[in-house]
């Protein structure tokens, strides 16, 4: 089966590319003269890291809601029309839930998180993989939380969509072991990104061992390794990256 592993200019797809995580990655790849196709809601902080980027490598950018199927379908179409492949996958969009209990949460609040962390990954998955396997295979990371690995108080919605999207790359993993498709989830602890900005940092400092939060770039790191023939092996994994958080 043909190695598509290490290639020369892979062509990756990163949802939620726009800011944090997402955007740390997209910054590294482009570095490397990939070609990258790059989704976000947030249309100003997408082009004004387009207008960064495409200097240095082939790239696509697409503004859309990656809850709406049919956005992630015509991202794929893109891609296979542009690039005619892909190779690396950043499932990474997301967003945290409400500080409530389960009863004080409003059912439209426990939709839309369950909504953006756990289906967007499905229709991911179920359109990213068809052209993989026209490819030959490839690589697919799920940013999950280690919020899908443990519990926490007041974050129903939240703890239940990363556990789903565990799950799902477990599932996923052995549905395409045997065609090339690597599937593994990244299980971040508090990482300084907007998404946390709203929560006391020093407070989420204690919580860590090491005492102090994660970077974006660290976590990207750790896709790379993922996305890299050095993990060849590695499929159906759950990557724990949290400075010590989730073993107290
Ligand atoms: P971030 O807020 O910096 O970036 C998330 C990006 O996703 C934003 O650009 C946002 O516009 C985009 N996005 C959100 N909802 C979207 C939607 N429906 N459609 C399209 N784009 C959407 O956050 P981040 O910290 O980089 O988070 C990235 C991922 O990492 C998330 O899945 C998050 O749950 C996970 N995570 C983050 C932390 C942390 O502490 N920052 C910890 C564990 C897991």
């Amino acid at each position: 089966m043909e190695n598509n592993q290490n290639l020369a200019s892979p062509v990756v797809m990163i949802s939620g590319a726009a800011s944090g995580i997402g955007k740390s990655t997209a910054l590294a790849m482009a570095e490397q003269s990939n070609r990258l196709c790059l989704l976000d809601l947030n249309k100003q902080a997408l082009e004004e890291l387009k207008l960064q980027l495409q200097e240095k490598c082939e790239i696509i950018t697409l503004c859309g809601d990656v809850t709406d199927a049919t956005f992630i379908q015509s991202a794929v179409n893109e891609i296979e029309h542009k690039f005619g492949r892909l190779d690396y996958v950043l499932n990474n969009a997301g967003m945290t839930s409400v500080s409530k209990s389960i009863t004080d949460l409003e059912f439209e609040e426990w939709h839309r998180v369950i909504d953006v962390n756990i289906h967007s990954v499905y229709y991911c998955l179920y359109y990213q993989i068809p052209l993989m396997l026209k490819s030959g295979g490839g690589s697919i990371v799920n940013i999950s939380s280690v919020l899908g690995l443990i519990g926490i108080k007041n974050r129903a919605a939240y703890v239940t969509s990363k556990h789903a999207v565990t799950g799902m790359t477990k599932a996923a993993a052995l549905d395409y072991a045997e065609e090339n498709i690597r599937v593994n989830s990244v299980h971040p602890g508090y990482i300084q990104t907007p998404l946390i900005a709203h929560i006391d940092s020093e407070m989420l400092v204690a919580k860590h061992p090491v005492k102090r939060l994660g970077t974006a770039e660290e976590v990207t790191a750790l896709v790379k390794f993922l996305w890299s023939d050095e993990a060849k092996f590695i499929t159906g994994s759950q990557y724990v990256i949290d400075g010590g958080y989730s073993i107290q």
